[in-house]
């Protein structure tokens, strides 16, 4: 079963930042997957921008070396890659200065769809925009892309939303969160509003509580120093994990457009209660069997900064008042695990004698690794001996449920790249969902600010600090294993 690719329209994409690790690393390399299923056509271009003085050759053979380490290019595949590479150029540019412009503005086509990609410092996001407009290259059909971290509280977010609007419409920004763009994620959607089975069962008469759960093996090594100013509430919960958490929570919209999906999710954030300090987690991690500990890391002996969370949340709102949403993140734990957990309550009364074990059902949406979901039912331990029940996983992993169309559950990039093609925003956080967010997570950061206080230590490779069990044990609930 091939899957169908739609080619997008001809496009031109300028990615600033275009030597830079993101660009190397996801975006460029995405591209390519994307001309390699035959959705880039012929005559779109894209153009690196940074201020490296590098030539159109320099570049291209840049961007190969990139494709073959981190693209999962093929030998095979060498043809192809020459022909991709002849739709790349590169102008050296500075965002701070006028240098490189004119020559940009003799690049870019005005009667194709354009796209500017800020794949650089958020610092500069406002100094591109200006740019973008002052050498009139930006039309009213152009947009641009921008990645997380999108401020670091709701002021710095707030001033970057300026920096942008004062050049470009709402419509025409599109702020990355990678996560949105996972297939999985998407299928959350489709699962809940597809299918008649799970919307009936999808509030607080059946759900018992929702765990969300993201956990790296990795440490912050290498980004010690940016991750310090930052620590897991900003640099995940703020964004990630609230995304996932809206997507779970929201109502169901009235169509799969943009600003209906963006507005439900909106109206999760702002239903959000205050969490109560107790209701919160935070860890660091100490050094284990093989690796350092988090202030090592860091390069900060006194570090404060949290490089793990636990909390509970509950959202005000008539579907699910009184359910719990837990949700943990952090670095160097025990496995690689994204995973979203719907627990359903307990059957009222069992009709078999003897079966005093709880029995739940559990949707479990995996994002990684294995994509997937599974649904914990009951059922009858096969073979002779009564009516003993078990429970058992109905399991669909997608590379094994789609056959070869699972080569399209690879990356995230590639496909918001696409959308933002095609002109649509419906997976790209709105202004003023990246603002609520940030205004309910202030005061939290605040409080624990203001309290001077001292994250928990938890053994690297475990899974997390022994306060972060305690907060569901006290409300009679386990977290799921962090299967390897
Ligand atoms: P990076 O490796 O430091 O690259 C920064 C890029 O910006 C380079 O291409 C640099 O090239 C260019 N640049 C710096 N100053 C410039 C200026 N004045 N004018 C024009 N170009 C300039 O950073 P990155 O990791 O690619 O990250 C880019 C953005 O994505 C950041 O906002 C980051 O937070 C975000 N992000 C990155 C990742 C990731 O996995 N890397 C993940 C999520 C979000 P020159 O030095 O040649 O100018």
């Amino acid at each position: 079963m091939a899957s169908r690719v739609i080619p997008v329209e001809t496009f031109d994409l300028v990615i600033f930042g275009g030597t830079g690790d993101l660009a190397r690393r996801k975006i460029l390399p995405g591209l390519f997957r994307r001309f390699l299923s035959g959705q880039m056509p012929a005559d779109a271009r894209i153009i690196g921008a940074a201020r490296s003085d590098l030539d159109q050759a320099g570049y291209r053979q840049m961007i190969k070396d990139a494709i073959l380490e981190f693209g999962g290019a093929e030998k095979e595949d060498a043809v192809c890659l020459a022909k991709f590479l002849e739709q790349l150029n590169y102008t050296p540019i500075d965002a701070k200065g006028e240098a490189g412009w004119k020559a940009l503005a003799g690049m870019v086509r005005r009667d194709v769809v354009q796209a500017f990609y800020f794949s650089v410092a958020p610092s500069l996001f406002g100094d591109l925009a200006a740019r973008l407009h002052s050498h009139n290259i930006a039309t009213e059909t152009s947009r641009i892309v921008v990645e997380k971290p999108f401020g670091r509280d709701l002021e710095t977010a707030k001033a970057l939303n300026k920096s942008l609007a004062d050049h470009f419409d709402e419509s025409q920004i599109y702020r990355i969160d990678h996560y949105l763009g996972k297939e999985t994620v998407q299928n959350l959607m489709a699962v809940r509003f597809g299918n008649v089975l799970f919307e009936p069962l999808w509030n607080n008469h059946y759900v018992d509580h929702i765990q969300i759960t993201v956990a790296e093996t990795v440490g912050v090594g290498g980004r010690g120093a940016y991750y310090d100013r930052s620590g897991a509430m900003r640099d995940m919960v703020q964004n990630h994990l609230m995304q996932l958490l809206c997507l779970i929570a929201m109502e169901p919209p009235s169509q799969f457009g943009a600003d209906e999906v963006r507005d439900e999710k909106l109206k999760v954030i702002r239903a959000l209660q205050n969490v109560e300090s107790h209701h919160i987690v935070r860890g660091q991690y100490d050094a284990g069997k093989d690796g350092d500990g988090y202030r090592h890391d860091a390069e900060n002996p006194r570090s404060f900064t949290e490089s793990f969370i636990a909390m509970r949340c509950h959202i005000n709102n008539w579907r699910w008042a009184g359910v719990p949403f837990y949700l943990r993140t952090g670095k160097r734990m025990k496995s690689r695990v994204s995973e979203i957990a719907v627990v359903f309550k307990d059957l009222g009364h069992s009709i078999f004698e003897g079966d005093e074990k709880r029995h739940r059902n559990i949707l479990a949406i995996r994002l990684q690794p294995n994509e997937g979901m599974d649904l914990q039912v009951t059922i009858k331990e096969p073979g002779p001996g009564g009516m003993r029940l078990i429970d058992v996983p109905l399991d669909m992993t997608f590379a094994e449920a789609l056959g070869d169309d699972a080569e399209d559950v690879t990356d995230a990039y590639e496909r918001l790249i696409m959308d933002v093609i095609r002109g649509n925003q419906t997976l790209f956080m709105r202004g003023d969902e990246v603002e609520a967010a940030w205004a309910w997570t202030d005061p939290l950061i605040q409080g624990w600010e203001a309290r001077n206080d001292v994250p928990k230590t938890y053994e690297a490779g475990s899974t997390g600090p022994e306060d972060a069990q305690m907060l569901l044990h006290r409300d009679g609930r386990r977290w799921r294993d962090l299967k390897v």
